[in-house]
């Protein structure tokens, strides 16, 4: 049976909508305030780690192993704004007097030690967020490679001279060369290891690693880099210590940059305590002094993490390289089928949709609703308002279709010139017709003046075609019935509804039987 209804009177009760595009909100970036909350952790924390420091110091023949405060300050100032470094680093260089002062130091010569470790920390924020952006980005290849000469390689090097030279001025600690060395050595793997650590800490994807489905797979990679240096630095017979660079890499590959930091400061862990307690294939080393290996093992880590730092870094550039070109490529896809004017899909899209709807309505034995939209009287809105007018115009119609169908579509498209197209699956003609009146409406209601019209408005025409798709019929015979219903809706007088159900296939594509 064949359906014509057709509508009149266009109610125009409707208020006038606004399709300008919502504003884009003010993306400007504010300086955070001060935290004084953190900023008193913080100088907790550096307090406890320089007497940790100079604690491990004492311990092993007054070398500093490792020398963790200068890292973690420096790490906690790059990722916040330059507008609160200022305590920071009167923080650390309070916490340094204080823990040397707790220790037994005169006052003079931890003044001067805390002095000479904020250098380092001062000179490492200020150049490397000036060469590489603030907040600094230890994962990306350059600022790493920044970051390991500038702060680990140089900034070490002047604080150890600084330190050294003070310290020697109050106390007798042997020539300067040697205390450099010892100094400059546990300087530089505290800020390799403990900066990147505390940086990846900040970052919202490291948690990541650690979540409950997570958590399993993250301990047992972390166990292999451990078990493997705990089975070297337990052995002191042999040299064996080449079977943790393979355990590593597995970490790096696996876990990226946040599972080689904390691997490489595992290893760290385990490998210094069994040095400093007299294991490991260090031991092999003989003639030489607890020193001189606790300076080998020091070169050892200091080695390892310069070579698989920046593997890390390019792997995770590299993904975040395959993750852009994904998104790029969606993005592209969505421009190939999108109309440029209106961002509805575009002609191509809508062939494509209406074959496979086609093919699953003949399927599934269901009706298939189309509806053909033709803007009324458009050439002459072009002349009275111009062709960019006009654009606007088509640019409106498009959103509020798309809004008026209130998500019942298969797919709006621009059909071609002023004319759009609706795919609505599994829709009798009767509901197709109540989407049509509901788009006219919506574009009537609109109140875009249009002198040519009668009505004094822009409004639309449309052809409604329904249908259960016959076996052997193509999809062309429902564009072709809608279109039928859609001149018809022209000729009785714009403005209005026409349309046709039909059991659709090659022979019944006309709409005479249709009744007005
Ligand atoms: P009818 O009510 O019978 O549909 O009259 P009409 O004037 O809309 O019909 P016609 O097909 O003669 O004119 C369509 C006009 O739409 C002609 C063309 O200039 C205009 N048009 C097509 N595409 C665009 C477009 O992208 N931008 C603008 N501004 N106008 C367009
Ligand atoms: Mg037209
Ligand atoms: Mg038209």
């Amino acid at each position: 049976m064949d359906i014509v209804k057709s509508v009149g009177e266009a109610s125009l009760d409707v208020e006038v909508n606004d399709c300008a595009a919502a504003e884009i909100p003010n993306a400007h970036t504010q300086s955070k305030p001060l935290h004084w909350g953190h900023l008193t952790a913080t100088f907790l924390v550096l307090l406890l780690f320089s007497w940790l420091g100079i604690v491990l110091s004492r311990q092993s023949d007054g070398v500093a192993t490792i020398w963790f405060t200068n890292g973690l300050l420096f790490a906690l100032v790059v990722a916040r704004p330059k507008n609160t470094w200022i305590p920071y680093f009167i923080a650390g260089f309070l916490a340094d007097t204080l823990a040397d002062v707790i220790y037994g130091d005169p006052l003079r010569l931890s003044i001067g030690v805390a002095v000479a470790n904020s250098v380092e920390v001062i000179i490492s924020s200020v150049l490397l967020t000036r060469w590489f952006g603030s907040p600094l980005q230890l994962t990306k290849r350059l600022p790493l490679l920044g970051f390991l000469g500038i702060a680990v390689v140089g900034a070490t090097a002047l604080t150890s001279a600084l330190g050294a030279s003070w310290t020697l001025l109050f106390v007798n600690a042997g020539p300067w060369w040697m205390l450099f060395r010892t100094w400059y050595l546990g300087d530089v793997l505290g800020m390799a290891i403990i900066a990147p650590l505390v940086f990846i800490l900040q970052r919202p994807g490291f948690f990541t690693m650690l979540q409950s489905q997570q958590l399993p797979r993250t301990l047992l990679l972390l166990l292999v880099p451990a078990a493997a240096t705990a089975l070297v630095f337990s052995h002191s017979k042999d040299p064996l210590i080449f079977f943790i660079f393979p355990a590593l890499l597995l970490v790096t590959f696996r876990l990226g940059f946040p599972g080689t930091v904390l691997a490489v400061f595992v290893i760290a862990l385990i490998s210094i305590w069994f040095t400093v307690t007299g294991h490991g294939p260090l031991m092999l080393i003989t003639g030489t002094n607890l020193l001189h290996k606790i300076v080998i093992e020091q070169i050892f880590l200091a080695v390892a993490l310069f070579t698989f730092f920046p593997v890390a870094a390019l792997l995770e550039e590299r993904k975040a390289l395959e993750i852009s070109l994904q998104k790029s490529e969606l993005r592209y896809r969505e421009l190939a089928n999108a109309d440029a004017l209106t961002g509805l899909a575009n002609r191509r899209a809508f062939d494509e949709r209406l074959e496979e709807a086609w093919n699953w309505a003949t399927r599934n034995e269901q009706s298939l609703a189309l509806l053909l939209i033709d803007v009324d009287l458009f050439k002459a809105y072009n002349d009275l308002y111009g062709h960019v007018g006009g654009d606007e115009c088509l640019r409106c119609i498009a959103k509020v279709i798309a809004s008026a169908l209130q998500g019942r579509a298969e797919i709006a498209a621009r059909f071609g010139g002023e004319e759009f197209a609706v795919i609505l699956p599994n829709t009798t003609v009767e509901t197709a017709v109540q989407v049509a009146e509901d788009v006219r409406h919506a574009v009537a209601g609109m109140k875009v003046p249009h002198s040519g019209n009668q009505l004094g408005i822009q409004t639309i025409s449309v052809g409604v075609a329904a249908g259960v798709p016959h076996r052997n019929a193509a999809a062309i015979s429902l564009l072709t019935a809608s279109d039928h219903a859609l001149y018809r809706a022209k000729y009785l007088g714009r403005n209005r509804v026409e349309s046709a159900a039909a059991v659709i296939n090659r022979t019944e594509m006309s709409t005479a039987d249709s009744t007005a």
